[in-house]
Parts: C-alpha cells; structure tokens; sequence
C-alpha cells in the first residue's frame, strides 16, 4: 500500500527552553506552508498534547520571533510522556487531530519521547535544541552560543568587581552534567580554574593550593568556573576562604544563561535545522533527528542517534593548561 501523504504537521518545543527555538518554529512553519503543508503548533511539548493545547498556524504568526529568546509555544517537562499510557494517548491524540508528522524541538530527553511516539506510529523529526550541548549525535545544539557568550559576558563583569576587591570568584555555570558550557565559557573568559563533571576529581585541596600560589605570584583575582554538574559552589567558596584567608564568593548564574535575544549563529542553525526538518518529511523520510556533523548538517536515525555518545573535545581540554601565565 502506498505510503499516506503528509499534509500536516505540528511542532512542539519540549524540555528546557533554549535560545532560537522560536527561530525554529518559524523555520519549520514557513517551510511548511510554503510546500503546501498546514502547520500546527503544541503549546507546552509533551504536557500541552496530552491536553489537546493545539494551535493553527499561519506565515504571519510567526512575524517578529526570529530575534526572540524563549518560545512561543511555551516548553514543559511532562512526567505522564515516561508511561506508555501517556506515550499511546499522545499518538491517538495526533492521529484525532489528522497530524501526519510531529517535529520535536528539544534535548535529548525530547528525542526519547519522539521515539516512544515512533513506536506508537508518529512521524517524527527532531531538532537538537539545548544550552548543554549534550546531545551525541550532533556537534551542535541550538541554544549553545548564546547562552555560552551570556555567560561569558556575565564572568567579564564578575572579573571588574573581583580584581577590584582581590577576590576569588566562584561562578557556577549550567550545563547539567556535561561540562561544555563550563569548559567553553571558562577558555573564552581566560578563567584561573575551570571544573567540569566529566574530569573534576574533587582534590578541593589542589585548587587551594594553585589559588595561595597564584596569589604568591601577584596575581590580584581567580575566577574559577564551575559547572553545575559538579555544583556545591557555595560551601565550595566557604571552605576556599577558610583555607585561603582570600575572599571567596560564589555566583550563580543560573537562568539568566537561558534567556536573550539568541546569536546570529544560533538562528542561523535553527534556520537551516528547520527548513532540514520539513524537507525530510517532504522526502518521505522520517523518525530522523537533525544533526550537524564534522560541519555538515546531516541527519540520523532516532533510534541510532539515541545510542550515539560525546566526549568533551580532548584539545579543548588541554587549552585552558595550555596557555596558563
Ligand atoms: P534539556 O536537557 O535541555 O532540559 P531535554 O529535552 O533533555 O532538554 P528533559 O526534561 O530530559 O529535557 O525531557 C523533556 C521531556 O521529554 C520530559 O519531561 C518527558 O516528557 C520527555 N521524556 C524525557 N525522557 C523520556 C523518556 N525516556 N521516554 C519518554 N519521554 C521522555
């Protein structure tokens, strides 16, 4: 029997949100239309379809987002998506609204939902869309460069006010447990000590130790980056200054790095990963997410992408050591 064809598609943004998903849906809502799909948008990812929270969409409902952070079609994380009740309830409820296809704009956490849809039967497309830059399968997240260059903004003032006072600065940056934005933002902000999660072998002691040598040198600050995945920044400062005698605060930047007006780089990605993410349904190929590989925007299989790991950028790592005074 010949395949059915896809006249409509929906696109919801599921997980945390990340700067350029609204780039996203505009991209995957103009392409849409423009190949004569009709277009729905999911508020609120897994949890809005699950309540039937579905939108029409037209060209002109997506005018002015493009340069703005967050998204419109709101994110949620949605507990009832982890059963497979609520798994085979979100695949009728498609089917109900004759959606043929479903574009996933989220993290990796999202992708496994899409395949649980796919295995009930939905389409499915995923666009990698997170500040953590976890995701295997792909080099880059969308979201990623405007929340490392936040952060590194963010750091830049600290540094002001640190070297002002003689401090150590303990800032704590996101990335759950992964260690890109810390690392990325930690070599760009020139910081003193960076830790990661996926290397922090929690010698606190060694830390102390370059920080009074630093000092020694004549160094008048240490900024030291924490990811949030090796946290406890707080008592971390506490115990540094006790070791210390140096004035230690933590800052946390927390959520700050999730909002802005996104990059140009991050519309642009979400551009093309959105247009990409229509085009393959048109091509008849689905449960697919987006990728973009070795500089090439690509895409996998949902399930092959699943298994797909990354490690941190073994010359990334070695550059903070590298150019250390
Ligand atoms: P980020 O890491 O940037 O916050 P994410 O997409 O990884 O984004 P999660 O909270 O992990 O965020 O996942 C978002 C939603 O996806 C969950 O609330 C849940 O509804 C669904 N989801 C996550 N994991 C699964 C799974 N194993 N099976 C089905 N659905 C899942």
């Amino acid at each position: 029997m010949a395949e059915k064809k896809i006249r409509t598609i929906a696109i919801l943004t599921s997980g945390g949100d990340a700067p350029g998903m609204n780039a996203v849906i505009r991209a995957v809502v103009r392409a849409g239309i423009k190949n004569g799909l009709n277009v729905k948008g999911i508020e609120r990812g897994y949890a809005g379809l699950l309540n039937e929270e579905i939108v029409d969409f037209s060209t002109e409902s997506v005018k002015n987002i493009i340069e703005r952070g967050g998204t419109m079609l709101y994110t949620a994380r949605c507990a009832e998506m982890m059963h497979t009740s609520g798994q085979k309830r979100a695949a009728e409820i498609l089917k109900d609204h004759e959606i043929d296809a479903l574009v996933v704009a989220g993290g990796d956490g999202s992708f496994r939902g899409a395949e649980t849809l796919a295995a009930n039967g939905v389409k499915v497309i995923g666009v990698p869309c997170t500040i953590d830059l976890d995701i295997g399968s792909t080099d880059y997240t969308i979201g990623f460069d405007t929340a490392v260059n936040t952060a590194m903004e963010a750091v830049d003032k600290i540094r002001d006010t640190s070297t002002s006072h003689e401090r150590c600065s303990i800032i704590e940056v996101m990335g759950r447990s992964a260690g890109y934005l810390a690392l990325w933002c930690g070599i760009a902000s020139g910081a003193e000590e960076i830790l990661l999660p996926e290397l922090y072998d929690g010698d606190e002691q060694a830390i102390i130790d370059r920080i009074t040598e630093s000092r020694q040198k004549g160094k008048k600050q240490f900024i030291l980056i924490n990811a949030e995945g090796v946290g406890h920044s707080a008592s971390m400062a506490r115990r540094i200054e006790a070791a210390t005698g140096i004035d230690t605060r933590a800052t946390i930047l927390g959520y700050m790095q999730r909002g802005g007006s996104p990059t140009c780089r991050d519309r642009v990605c979400a551009s093309v990963m959105g247009d990409m993410a229509v085009q393959l349904l048109l091509n008849g190929k689905y449960n697919r997410v987006v990728s973009l590989k070795d500089g090439s925007y690509t895409d996998f299989d949902i399930h092959e992408a699943a298994s797909m790991t990354k490690e941190l950028d073994e010359e990334l790592i070695r550059i903070p050591y590298a150019l250390k005074r």
